[in-house]
């Protein structure tokens, strides 16, 4: 009881740290003697059971890193408006009134940067309305929050009004962990686990290793919190990071701002981390204090005096890793050494010193001329990017300088731009001759028109203080290079409209001709006093769920259709399957189910369901996105599947190594399912891909002798044996699969699997959301 919690002053806990609280306390009767990182604190402090997760599965508590399956209760979802239509079409088809935990819904990434600001967002809202209809309304039956297009960026909108220190939060895409500078656990995840959390189901994550970031010294001069994390990527490279929860610490924490902070944490997506988190500091405090929360800072300082169990004063609940706590690897980075990055072009993980990155465009042979520096997004729009940039224009315009390459600004959120406007900053970007793009994702995410004459398949160069730099990302041009840099370095080059400029030891011509040298930048952290909140038409719009609200799909759509449950498993074993194709190679979720011109139909999933395997090599004949009927007659993949779900002919996909590996793209499972797939066989899954197919009801399976894959073709007749029964057996026992060939020859292919008990329910249940739908 909160009685029980209540301190001296008698203020007692807030119900959220009243659990973290009590959990906590199970976590420390598990592992009495075990010393914590801050990330294992805030994690295991969200089992659903603590013994169940931390003993049994484990030997005592010793070996849970990499081991141990954790099944997580996050505190809230937040979903982003691409990814937020599938997720919440799958939470539809669970018929509940509400979500069991907070929800938000955020209109980012369908508005196009092209012409500025009020155009755009005008563009994008009648471009996309029918997508933002069926978002609001969903919102306001479930009693979801919604942010409509404008408000802001979901990462900055998350960090300013719901990141909490302490929270376990599942977020609908990647860069989620940028809220893990507030000391939150946050982890980028696909719809349907966003859809097993919001009804109430635990969420499974295989317990995560830490890798320790150890920070000392101090930034100076041209260094910035963007450095880090430029200088980590290339270290770590796009998958050192994988299976950990990057945690920082160290004396060099404490002099970085919030917001430079969650930079770093929302960039740990590149280096594949399951996320990133820092300990809770006195930034994070007058951070929480500017934007209107400072009861969260008596919260959390209630929280950390609270007597721990035992009461001993070491078992206190910490926003720190304890003293002695062990890392599975330790880098070290002193911020006084550091030097500003670039990175790219085209993965973020190449990168170069500023001051040799001259020589390596000239050795490269890489465009010399810049023709566009963007800044902003939800990497890098804060207060102290925006404040230390508008340092530079100033200078810059005393000497009488304009940008020599387009120059963009990308604010996070409405609350950021409207602040920037009242302090004068806003002023000084757009007297510089800066375009204000809306806020929403835009450019980052080849959401940009652009309007400066660069052509498609035109050779260029441009830079970003933005997180990501895939070929194509920011224009879908292949051929222009995508640099990453902070904000500040993106600026100074886009003066000199030059990639082998160095602001740290350059000059530029000047109209008095009188060289001109930037001097290192310097801004405020944060506002002096607390944020605008905007345009009241941008706020977020909350309420209570209603179920009388219609949700707004017109059944003439071709961009949104409701989801119509999967039929269970039959009482029996599968028997009538068809190869419909045995493809060879790579066969990433890209290929099974592609982005780009896809995205438009992320909602509606026939429509998307034409390009399944769209780009997948045929084994038997070389050829992409080719498949053949039991008449001989040929088809593109998609379309035999198609006619093979009309005929009522069951199949399966026969691959090679690490089929599905990318993304957590749920489309890539989702898709095959609705086709007509029941089973998936492979020489090897991608983790994450494997356990989608099972939570959509389709059967991975791999292959226990390698060279069977020769044995079987397409259009080959295929039965399971044991299947039934190991799925009736929560997951024990073998499954074999009895191949009837053209040629009227039988063989028997004996095959491994990972299904668990839950994993054993989904498919029975036909997928794991019919079964969370009857439970909860
Ligand atoms: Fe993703 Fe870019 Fe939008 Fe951030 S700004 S959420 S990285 S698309």
């Amino acid at each position: 009881p909160a009685s029980a919690r209540s301190f001296a002053s008698g203020k007692s806990l807030p119900p959220t740290y009243e659990r973290l609280f009590a959990k906590y306390t199970d976590v420390r009767k598990v592992l009495a003697t075990q010393r914590l990182t801050l990330a294992e604190k805030i994690l295991y402090s969200h089992l659903d059971n603590v013994e169940e997760s931390l003993l049994t599965n484990t030997s005592g508590g010793r070996d849970i890193r990499g081991n141990a399956n954790l099944r997580l209760k996050p505190d809230r979802v937040n979903m982003q408006d691409a990814s937020a239509q599938m997720a919440l079409l799958q939470f539809m088809s669970c018929n509940l009134e509400r979500p069991a935990i907070p929800a938000s819904i955020h209109c980012d990434h369908l508005i196009v940067g092209s012409r500025g600001a009020g155009q755009d967002l005008d563009a994008g809202i009648a471009a996309n309305s029918e997508v933002f209809d069926f978002l609001e309304s969903a919102a306001r039956k479930y009693g979801m929050e919604f942010w409509p297009p404008g408000a802001g960026i979901i990462h900055q909108t998350v960090l300013e009004n719901y990141a909490l220190p302490g929270l376990m939060m599942l977020g609908t895409d990647s860069h989620s962990p940028n809220a893990g500078g507030l000391c939150t656990v946050t982890i980028g995840v696909g719809g349907a686990d966003a859809v097993e959390a919001l009804v109430g189901a635990p969420w499974e994550l295989k317990a995560p290793r830490i890798l320790g970031v150890e920070l000392t010294g101090r930034l100076g001069g041209w260094a910035s919190p963007k450095d880090v994390i430029l200088r980590l990527a290339g270290e770590l490279t796009v998958r050192g990071g994988t299976g950990s929860i990057i945690e920082y610490f160290g004396d060099g924490v404490e002099t970085l701002s919030l917001t430079g902070q969650s930079t770093i944490c929302n960039m740990g997506a590149e280096v594949g981390a399951t996320t990133s988190i820092f300990p809770y500091t006195q930034a994070s405090a007058r951070y929480l204090h500017a934007t209107r929360r400072a009861r969260a800072v008596d919260d959390v300082d209630a929280l950390q005096s609270f007597p721990g169990p035992g009461a001993s004063e070491d078992a206190r609940f910490r926003f720190e890793a304890d003293a002695g706590a062990e890392y599975d690897r330790v880098i070290k980075i002193d911020l006084s050494e550091l030097e500003p990055h670039i990175n790219g072009p085209f993965t973020p993980d190449l990168a170069t010193p500023l001051s040799k990155f001259k020589d390596v465009v000239r050795d490269q042979k890489w465009p010399e001329k810049l023709s566009a520096g963007l800044i902003g997004s939800c990497t890098n729009s804060s207060y102290e990017d925006m404040t230390r940039v508008e340092s530079l224009l100033k200078e810059a315009a005393e000497a009488g300088l304009k940008p020599a390459a387009g120059f963009y600004i990308t604010p996070g959120s409405e609350q950021i731009r409207a602040t920037l406007e009242r302090d004068g900053t806003l002023d000084t970007l757009e007297g510089a001759g800066g375009i204000l793009l809306s806020n929403a994702c835009g450019p980052c995410i080849g959401q940009w028109r652009r309007q400066d004459g660069v052509e498609k398949g035109t050779s260029n160069a441009i830079l970003s203080s933005y997180n990501r730099n895939f070929r194509g990302r920011n224009d879908g041009n292949p051929e222009t290079m995508n640099f990453l840099a902070s904000p500040e370095v993106v600026t100074a080059m886009a003066f000199a409209g030059s990639t082998t400029f160095n602001p740290v030891t350059d000059t530029l011509p000047t109209p008095s001709g009188k060289p001109f040298k930037f001097s290192p930048p310097h801004g405020l952290e944060g506002p002096r006093t607390p944020f605008e909140s905007g345009l009241p038409s941008l706020g977020v719009l909350s309420q209570d769920a209603d179920p009388s609200v219609q949700v707004a799909i017109s059944p003439s759509s071709d961009r949104l259709a409701f989801l119509d449950p999967f039929p269970p498993f039959p009482q029996s074993d599968l028997a009538g399957l068809r190869v419909l194709v045995k493809v060879t190679g790579k066969c990433t979720t890209d290929t099974i189910s592609a982005a780009g011109p896809w995205l438009k139909y992320k909602g509606h999933l026939p429509n998307i369901s034409t390009n399944t395997l769209n780009t997948a090599v045929n084994a038997e004949t070389g050829q992409v996105n080719a498949a053949y009927d039991l008449d001989g007659s040929r088809h593109t993949i998609p379309e035999l599947a198609a006619l093979w779900k009309a005929r009522g002919q069951e199949w399966l996909v026969v691959a090679e190594h690490n089929y599905g590996e990318g993304s957590a793209r749920e489309h890539a499972a989702l898709q095959p399912r609705y086709l007509g797939a029941r089973v998936v066989l492979t020489k090897s899954f991608a983790r994450i891909h494997e356990t989608n197919l099972k939570k959509q009801g389709v059967v991975p399976l791999t292959f226990a002798n390698e060279a069977d894959y020769d044995k079987i073709a397409a259009g080959d007749q295929v039965a399971t044996v044991g299947l039934y029964d190991m799925l009736q057996n929560e997951g024990k026992g073998h499954v074999q699969l009895r191949v009837k060939k053209g040629t009227g020859e039988d063989i028997l292919i004996p095959t491994n699997h990972a299904v668990t008990r839950d994993q054993a329910g989904f498919i029975l249940a036909g997928s794991a959301l019919n079964l969370l739908s009857k439970g909860i």
